[in-house]
């Protein structure tokens, strides 16, 4: 799983390359008003704190080893000496260049990758360029997410004080004993019938009729609440599905379709979950997209880290959502098995544009074939509609009552029932 992020860093023997961005104005220089180093196993970082972003150039030099920052229009303007050698960096120096620019050098103890990006302002902090040489981490061993988030945790309050731990921000629930929020997606809509069966039934309105349905028993549940992703026959795009989900802070994402194949013979239900193929190629693209990704790591922005620890975060991150949507959609096959044929044992994989979500676990009902004849009647007889809807129902609720997430009513709930130290809870409550 790490060979991707490597790709991402620039190796010491590559060729100079220009960073840029917002280039400061020409006339008043840019003053370097700190200079930080820092070395730790999962790599070593240089900040400078500037007065404003220069324009400039980080490159390595190899005989001996090297790197380079070059700040056009930049003065030094530190009441302290730059920093001493630490890990790799054997010593900081630096040296006015012609043009009135500054020269920072990272003298290296041998050769070694070389990353830079510039930070704009956030809080307290100013703007920053940040040059890091990657550590030995991560290593072969995926670390949980806990391990990553704390290490990234140590990272952030070391470059950014005024950071919340996100450790806390991920496993302490904001509001106390919230209700759970469900997105209830009916696939299709709008100019998009999805499947049509040979009695003319349209798939996107079976979904819409048993994802009311759904959305119902969720209300009438004790710590959960529905959010519908379409209300009525209108298009949505499935990225704009998953978009609106996450908006509105969904714990779990439930897709309902019916499926159709050419053998007309085929029938019963199944459950989709994402592929781990397609986790990974879309953890990929929300690295891709900062301002997208900041809000999947419980509020804490990548933009601060390297780009190997964002990846790492997100493959963790998208990992876990995948390994409980394994476990939900596990849990709503065997509540489907008991009111009708599923096709299949076992809960599936694909690649599903709607399971892309990075942070949520999410699933695909194929509630049962369009395509066959008997399944067709029976998608469109109202009451089997309300048997699927209660038997997904029941089925998340069962993979929630497992595994609640701390803080919620559910997980109140489920300690009650255990007889654990709910009465407390619930009398604060
Ligand atoms: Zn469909």
């Amino acid at each position: 799983m790490f060979a991707r992020p490597a790709k991402l860093w620039i190796p010491l023997f590559a060729l100079p390359g220009v960073l840029g961005g917002a280039y400061a104005g020409a006339a008043v220089p840019t003053n370097v008003t700190d200079v930080r180093l820092w070395s730790g196993p999962e790599g070593t970082r240089l900040v400078l704190d500037l007065s404003a972003l220069p324009r400039h150039e980080v490159f390595a030099i190899e005989n001996p080893d090297r790197v380079v920052v070059d700040l056009a229009n930049t003065q030094l303007a530190m009441r302290k000496d730059l920093p001493a050698g630490q890990g790799p960096v054997k010593s900081v120096r630096s040296g006015p260049q012609a043009g009135g620019g500054l020269r920072i050098v990272l003298d290296l103890t041998a050769r070694h990758a070389v990353k830079s990006f510039a930070v704009g302002p956030d809080g307290t902090a100013g703007h920053r360029i940040v040059v890091e040489l990657p550590g030995a981490t991560p290593s072969n061993v995926a670390p949980t997410a806990t391990q990553v988030l704390a290490a990234s945790s140590a990272a952030v309050a070391r470059e950014a004080p005024s950071v919340d731990n996100p450790v806390k921000t991920l496993t302490v629930a904001a509001d106390k004993q919230r209700d759970l929020v469900i997105a209830v997606d009916a696939g299709h809509g709008g100019q998009d019938p999805g499947a049509i069966g040979r009695g003319g039934t349209r798939e996107k309105d079976v979904t819409l009729a048993i994802a009311r349905k759904l959305a119902a028993a969720i209300d009438a549940e004790d710590g959960m609440r529905a959010v519908m992703i379409r209300d009525g026959d209108y298009f949505i795009t499935l990225r704009g599905r998953v978009r609106k989900a996450r908006e509105l802070g969904a714990d779990m994402f439930v897709s309902v379709h019916a499926d159709s194949v050419p053998n007309r013979a085929v029938s019963g239900s199944s459950v989709y979950v994402l592929s781990l193929r397609g986790a990974s190629d879309e953890a990929s693209r929300w690295l891709a997209e900062r301002e997208n990704a900041a809000d999947l790591m419980g509020g804490v922005s990548l933009d601060d880290k390297s780009d190997v620890l964002a990846s790492v975060l997100l493959d963790v991150t998208q990992k876990e959502a995948v390994s409980n949507s394994v476990e939900a959609a596990s849990s709503v096959l065997a509540s489907l098995r008991r009111v009708g044929s599923v096709h299949g044992p076992r809960v599936r994989h694909a690649g599903f544009m709607v399971l892309k979500s990075p942070d949520i676990p999410s699933m695909l009902v194929e509630t049962a074939f369009i395509s066959n004849v008997a399944d067709e009647r029976r998608l469109r007889d109202s009451a089997h509609q309300q048997r699927i809807a209660q038997a997904i129902h029941a089925g998340v609720r069962d993979y929630f009552y497992e595994k609640p997430p701390p803080g919620s009513r559910i997980a109140a709930l489920a300690a009650a029932r255990r007889g654990g130290t709910a009465t407390q809870t619930l009398a604060e409550r």
